[in-house]
C-alpha cells in the first residue's frame, strides 16, 4: 500500500470512529441548532400559553408577523388569475428569475416612484428578502470573506453569512440615535470586507437611514473600495420600505452608492410572510452586474428555491400599487399608544420613525425583565437577540385593540419593575 492510500485509509477509519454515536446531524449544523432563534422560541411559547388562558390573555409582541390582512388587490388579483390565467402556465416552471413580465412591472414601479432607470432584467423574484439576502451572499461569499453589519441587527444575517463560510463583523451604532458610527465601519473594513449589510427601515430600532447618513456610508465604503483594490457591495434589506410615520420616508439606497443590490420582500408592506415572496435588484451600475446576476439566478435554482412562486409573483406585479394606508395607519395608532403609554410609565423607548418595533431600554436585567413580562402574559424578545443586551423588541404589528388592551398589563409590569428597583436602589443599563 502506498503511503497516500495509507493516509486515506486512516482518514476514513478516523471518520468512522468519530461517526460512532454522533447521529446523523453535522458538525456543521450543530451551532445553528444550540442558538435557535429566540424570536421563534417566544412565537411558540406565545402559542403555548394561548392555548392556556385563551388569546385575548394574551398579548404577543414577539413576531413582526403583520396583523393587517392583506389588501384587496391581492385578493383580486389572486381570483382573477386564478379564473383567467392558463393554468398550466400559471402553475408551471418559468425561468429561474421569475417572469419577465413581472419582472418589467416591478422596475416601472421602482422607476415611477423613485426616478430610476431599471428594467426588468434587473430584478430577480425570490423566495422574500431571506432567499434574496441567501443566493446574493452565496455567489460572492468565499469562505472567510467578511460581512459587516450594524448592531443591532436582524440576527439571521449570522446565520445567512456563515451558510456560506464567511465571517460577520459587528459595527456599533451611535448611542440614541442607533445610526452607523461611520468611524468604527472605517476600522473594521479590510480586503476582506466583501459587503456591508444595511436595514432601513431598522429591525430592531425603527430608525430610518437618511440621506446624510447613506452619504456617509457611500464615502467610506467607495474610499475603501479604492484603499484595498476591491470590490464592496452594499446590501440594502429593505422589508419594511413602505412602513414609515409622521412624513418620513426612506431613501432608495441604490443612487447613493455604485455597488448596491437591494433584498425587498412583500412580507410585511402587503402583510405576505407566508406566501414568501420578494425580490433581489441588482443595477448595472454594479460591478459586474450580468455575471452577478447570473451567479443569483443559479445559486437561486442549486440552493433549490428553484424559483418564486409563480401565482404569488403575478399576483404582486398587479396589487404592487395599492394602497398601503390602512396598514400604516394601524400601525401608527399602535406606536403612539404604546410609546406614550411606555415612556409615560418611566420606560425609555426609541420613538421609531419606520418599521413596526419599539426598542425599549430594560429598567432591570433583560433577561430577568422577558421574564416579568412572560408572568403578565406580555410576549416581547430580548435584546441580545439582535445583538443589542439591556434591550427589548416589541413588535406592535398586533392589532390596535390587542395594543390598547395590553397596557393595564404593561402597567403592572411597570409597578412590579419599579418598585423592585426602588426597593434594592440600583438601575441596570445596557453598556452598548
Ligand atoms: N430582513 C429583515 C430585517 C427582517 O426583519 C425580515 C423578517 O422579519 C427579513 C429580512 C426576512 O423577510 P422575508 O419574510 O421576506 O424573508
Amino acid at each position: 500500500m502506498k503511503l497516500k492510500d495509507i493516509y486515506v485509509t486512516n482518514k476514513n477509519i478516523l471518520r468512522n470512529n468519530d461517526r460512532q454515536g454522533a447521529g446523523l446531524i453535522s458538525e456543521r449544523m450543530r451551532p445553528f441548532m444550540e442558538n435557535n432563534s429566540a424570536i421563534r422560541a417566544m412565537f411558540e411559547e406565545g402559542l403555548r400559553m394561548q392555548r392556556e388562558y385563551g388569546a385575548d390573555q394574551v398579548f404577543d409582541f414577539s413576531l413582526g408577523n403583520p396583523s393587517v390582512p392583506a389588501p384587496e388587490a391581492v385578493k383580486d388579483a389572486i381570483m382573477r388569475l386564478l379564473s383567467t390565467e392558463d393554468p398550466v402556465v400559471l402553475h408551471g416552471y418559468m425561468p429561474n428569475a421569475g417572469f419577465p413580465e413581472v419582472r418589467q412591472r416591478l422596475a416601472e414601479n421602482l422607476n415611477r416612484r423613485y426616478g430610476t432607470a431599471f428594467s426588468g432584467e434587473d430584478l430577480i423574484m425570490t423566495v422574500g428578502a431571506a432567499c434574496g439576502l441567501n443566493i446574493l451572499l452565496k455567489a460572492i461569499l468565499d469562505p472567510n470573506d467578511e460581512v459587516i453589519v450594524f448592531t443591532p441587527y436582524f440576527m439571521e444575517y449570522g446565520a445567512y453569512v456563515r451558510n456560506y463560510g464567511g465571517i460577520l463583523r459587528e459595527v456599533r451604532t451611535e448611542a440614541e440615535t442607533f445610526l452607523p458610527d461611520l468611524s468604527e465601519l472605517e476600522k473594521k473594513l479590510s480586503e476582506r470586507t466583501k459587503a456591508v449589510i444595511i436595514n432601513s427601515p431598522n429591525n430592531p430600532t425603527g430608525v430610518i437611514y437618511g440621506e446624510e447618513t447613506l452619504k456617509g456610508i457611500a464615502r467610506v465604503l467607495s474610499q475603501a473600495e479604492k484603499a484595498f483594490g476591491t470590490e464592496i457591495l452594499l446590501i440594502s434589506d429593505e422589508p419594511y420600505r413602505e412602513l414609515c410615520y409622521d412624513g418620513h420616508t426612506a431613501p432608495f439606497v441604490t443612487p447613493f452608492y455604485h455597488n448596491t443590490a437591494v433584498c425587498y420582500s412583500f412580507s410585511k408592506s402587503l402583510s405576505l410572510p407566508g406566501e414568501r415572496i420578494g425580490y433581489l435588484l441588482i443595477p448595472g451600475e454594479v460591478s459586474g452586474a450580468e455575471e452577478l446576476r447570473n451567479a443569483c439566478v443559479i445559486a437561486n435554482r442549486i440552493s433549490g428555491f428553484v424559483n418564486a412562486p409563480s401565482l404569488m409573483q403575478k399576483t404582486v406585479a398587479e396589487a404592487v400599487e395599492a394602497d398601503l394606508s390602512p396598514a400604516v395607519e394601524s400601525y401608527d395608532e399602535n406606536r403612539r399608544t404604546l410609546y406614550e403609554a411606555l415612556t409615560e410609565l418611566g420606560f425609555t423607548c426609541v420613538f421609531p420613525a419606520g418599521a413596526f418595533y419599539l426598542w425599549m431600554k430594560t429598567p432591570v436585567e433583560e433577561r430577568q425583565f422577558v421574564e416579568i413580562c412572560k408572568r403578565h402574559r406580555v410576549l416581547v424578545v430580548p435584546g441580545s437577540s439582535f445583538k443589542g443586551s439591556g434591550y427589548v423588541r416589541i413588535a406592535y404589528c398586533v392589532s390596535p385593540e390587542k395594543a390598547r388592551a395590553s397596557l393595564s398589563a404593561w402597567r403592572e409590569i411597570a409597578r412590579e419593575v419599579f418598585s423592585t428597583l426602588h426597593r434594592e436602589k440600583k438601575v441596570v443599563y445596557s453598556t452598548r
